[in-house]
């Protein structure tokens, strides 16, 4: 098994809006923002190669959204999807399984593009199994008032209708082996059922944060994101599996984290806290 970065993008989000009830004075030491408030955040996937599978775990918000979506997203940067797919020899046409953590846009988007006619839509990986929860995808295709702009139905319905969406298995808290050497931890307080992929590699254990601590900026216990649609049950999750995390030496794969890709845990009087920060790269080449 061979696991890569591939960065698809950066967007940016208000740092208010990402920090929930924690003052900007204390937010900002981490993630300094522009004049506007807006802070830089990546769209950060995995990549794992494991005999013939190719698995891509979630895929950045994508390009077929109007231009006025992205005037309020303002993506920048030099990397993309196809781009960094390409870097590693590989098209979309190779992927087997995308792996969805959750249907929010910023880490969907990419899942679906416009057909040739532009009149409609397309998984953008014509021979990949899509996974989702039932759970999950049931509460994505009826949002909330609190969710509805971040569940776009051009990103969810085409999926379905492709006749290429599957469902893991949800258990109470985490499935074993979904893929080999992959298992799954299910998180109700970002939304519901998310999926945080725990994959065994070179020994360790990578966990894939998707928005359950989106960034480095958000070990902290009460620092939960004002997206969050049950924060309190987030700080449960959180405090737990940092608790498990610390413990057992897990390296924190981030995907929104604009400058630290991985880190480790520390135990300190105030809490858990990051350890050591670091590239991926540098950690398993
Ligand atoms: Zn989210």
């Amino acid at each position: 098994m061979k696991l890569h970065v591939l960065n698809t993008g950066y967007f940016k989000l208000d740092g208010g809006a990402m920090f929930g009830v924690v003052p900007k004075s204390l937010w900002s030491r981490t993630n300094p923002p522009d004049q506007n408030n807006m802070c830089s955040w990546a769209l950060r996937s995995l990549l794992i190669e494991d005999g013939k599978r190719l698995i891509l775990i979630d895929t950045g918000m994508g390009e077929k959204q109007s231009d006025k979506f992205f005037s309020y997203y303002h993506p920048h940067g030099e990397d993309a999807l196809d781009k960094n797919l390409k870097k590693l020899g590989y098209s979309r046409n190779d992927i087997t399984d995308v792996f969805l953590t959750h249907l929010h846009f910023d880490h969907c988007g990419g899942a679906v593009e416009w057909n040739k006619q532009r009149n409609g839509y397309r998984p953008a990986f014509k021979n990949a199994r899509y996974w989702s929860t039932k759970n999950h995808w049931e509460w994505a295709v009826n949002p909330n008032e609190r969710e509805k702009a971040s569940f776009l139905k051009e990103n969810i319905l085409p999926i379905q209708e492709s006749g290429q969406l599957h469902f893991i298995q949800q258990s109470e808290d985490y499935a074993k082996n979904v893929f080999p050497n992959f298992d799954v931890l299910f998180v109700n307080g970002h939304t519901e059922s998310m999926m945080i992929p725990h994959i065994r590699y070179k020994g360790k254990t990578l966990v894939f944060m998707a928005d359950l601590l989106p960034s480095a900026g958000h070990i902290p216990v009460p620092y939960v994101m004002g997206y969050d649609v049950r924060p309190l049950i987030t700080m449960k999750e959180k405090g737990r599996f940092l608790e498990k995390a610390q413990r057992e030496d897990y390296i924190l794969f981030f995907e929104h984290d604009s400058i630290n890709e991985c880190c480790t845990l520390k135990e300190t009087e105030k809490g858990i806290r990051l350890d050591n920060a670091f590239d991926f790269n540098s950690l398993f080449s």
